[in-house]
């Protein structure tokens, strides 16, 4: 199985990105970018900030990208916080948790909980049938990590 979320982070710091859209923006650019950015138009790893909270312009290009962009939180139509509680509980499915369920956790359609949740599958299941090389690159798109 693999997973969004790496087993080490603390339920503290899970409570914050549940409730926080800024502090889930945080942890994706860290994953997605941490200290080497490269920029997808021009390969150019200086940057600066960019127009929306985390995203980073690239200085030379001036191309701005939202560390949403190419991750399975893309496009959301409802609260990032929301889409990381149903995420990191698809992910680390010790229990499953029912579209139901979640909808009636985070006060969101149940409709809703389900396309997300179905997204989120789709996604693990593809990463399982692929050769490693490309489940590198993949994961690193939908910020998957393996399991250890
Ligand atoms: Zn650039």
């Amino acid at each position: 199985m693999r997973k969004i979320f790496k087993d080490e982070l603390d339920e503290e710091f899970l409570k914050q990105l549940f409730e926080d859209d800024e502090k889930c923006l945080k942890f994706l650019s860290e994953i997605k970018w941490g200290e080497d950015f490269v920029c997808r138009k021009c390969g150019n790893t200086n940057y600066c900030h960019g127009k929306t909270p985390y995203s980073r312009r690239c200085t030379r290009c001036k191309h701005d990208e939202s560390p949403l962009v190419n991750t399975i939180f893309h496009n959301c139509k409802f609260p990032l916080s929301k889409a990381f509680y149903i995420a990191y509980y698809v992910c680390n499915q010790k229990k499953s948790i029912s579209s139901y369920e979640f909808a009636r956790r985070l006060s969101l359609r149940q409709m809703t909980c389900w396309k997300f949740k179905d997204k989120l599958k789709k996604a693990l299941s593809k990463i399982e049938d692929m050769n490693p090389s490309e489940r590198l690159e993949i994961e690193k798109i939908l910020i998957l990590s393996e399991e250890k």
